[in-house]
């Protein structure tokens, strides 16, 4: 429909979440018209978060060095643990300053559906951790989903017999959204009021 190089475009931003065939064609022209430099810096700082951005070794959250910052931080409190989907949920939960421990990155959360069972998700290495690092408490922050309820209660079955707590985060969260559905306050009062599980 378009010279092959602006389709080629296109294609490539459809493919990006919440971004339609409408939103691509009209970024796509957006970026035909800005400042060549511009166009540049945007492509750089894709290829350049690519190249540097990597896996905490530790809990599995974003980084551009070996372990996260969070977990490089030694004023946190290591007994605590709040288990998330994703990464970018950490960011989420740090917003409502109710949190002072570290985090775990499962990758997702047990979906029978989607085929994605406990062997898909970093679970042995969070039972790795919380057999080695004097861990008291673990904190099913999962989204407020039926897979992440289905999440929390395969934690709780798993990690309870090694003697920890595992609480899940009290009601009151948007049912059957992301966890970056609900504001910090929301989202601070149901960790302030988490449940054991
Ligand atoms: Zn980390």
């Amino acid at each position: 429909m378009f010279e092959a190089p602006v389709q080629k475009l296109i294609d490539e931003l459809a493919r990006l979440p919440g971004v339609g065939q409408k939103s691509a064609q009209r970024l796509a022209f957006h970026l035909l018209h800005v400042e060549e430099t511009d166009a540049r810096r945007l492509a750089e700082a894709i290829i350049e978060m690519r190249s540097t951005v990597r896996l905490c070794s530790r809990c599995f959250n974003i980084t551009d060095q070996e372990e996260c910052s969070i977990c490089r931080d030694l004023r946190r409190d290591t007994t605590e643990l709040c288990v998330v989907e994703r990464a970018q949920d950490i960011v989420v939960v740090e917003r409502t300053q109710e949190f002072i421990g570290r985090y775990h990155v499962l990758g997702g959360a047990i979906s029978p559906i989607e085929g994605i069972g406990p062997d898909q998700l970093r679970m042995r290495e969070l039972v790795a951790r919380v057999d080695g690092e004097g861990i008291k408490e673990v904190i099913a922050a999962t989204n407020p989903t039926v897979e992440g309820d289905t999440t929390a209660m395969y934690l709780a079955r798993i990690l309870k017999p090694l003697g920890v707590k595992v609480t899940r985060l009290a009601s009151g969260l948007p049912v059957g959204g992301d966890l970056d559905y609900a504001d910090e306050i929301t989202l601070g009062r149901a960790l302030a009021g988490r449940q054991e599980i």
